[in-house]
């Protein structure tokens, strides 16, 4: 399985980081010993600056490839919340370098995953979703400011790589990213409903 996310799709989180709003998708991809399906979030040895990003996820359901926009829907069954951990302070050098980005994004349990859920219960295209660090509201996003929706990721992402059954898609986060410290708790809510239920240990 592969596990794909994408950088800047929301408009308010390139602007907090003084990027550029992407004409096309931004793709990287995290290997499966990425993958963190506890309720602990492992603080790396190597960065100062852990930092949690909250995404909707899908759940790829069935394998295509040049998938057309009308028929990107019929790809997912499932959708969940996961948090893309980021070493920031790495992913700076690296920007600077012009270097790619794996060791600050695709670290060993740097994609955090809750279970899945099934997308009919949801309007995928209005989605309500909350982080709460240490019980304050820190990022509160909603899919219908996305820049690329669900259906466009597919498609796009489906022109390079072939999706497979049990692949996973991190579709981006919203504004008020921020950086962790052992000890904190996190809790992820999608619509009223706590998803998310995390503690940070070293
Ligand atoms: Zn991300």
């Amino acid at each position: 399985m592969k596990i794909f996310c994408i950088g800047r799709n929301y408009l308010d989180h390139a602007k907090e980081m003084n990027s550029q709003v992407p004409s096309e998708p931004m793709i990287f991809m995290k290997p499966q010993t990425a993958i963190n399906n506890s309720n602990e979030i492992y603080y790396p040895a190597f960065t100062k600056d852990l930092h949690y990003e909250l995404e909707v996820l899908l759940f790829i359901s069935k394998a295509g490839k040049n998938i057309t926009l009308e028929s990107a829907s019929s790809y997912y069954a499932h959708i969940g919340l996961g948090i893309d951990l980021t070493a920031r302070d790495i992913q700076t050098i690296c920007k600077e370098k012009g270097h790619p980005w794996e060791v600050a994004k695709s670290f060993d349990n740097s994609a955090v995953m809750g279970a899945r859920l099934p997308k009919e219960d949801y309007n995928v295209e209005a989605i309500n979703f909350q982080l709460f660090l240490n019980d304050e509201l820190v990022q509160n996003g909603n899919t219908k400011d996305l820049i690329f929706d669900f259906d466009q990721l597919i498609s796009y992402i489906s022109k390079f790589f072939s999706l497979e059954i049990g692949d996973v898609i991190f579709t981006g986060t919203p504004a008020g990213v921020g950086p962790l410290k052992t000890g904190d708790k996190l809790k992820a809510y999608i619509e009223s409903d706590l998803h998310l239920n995390l503690s940070v240990i070293q």
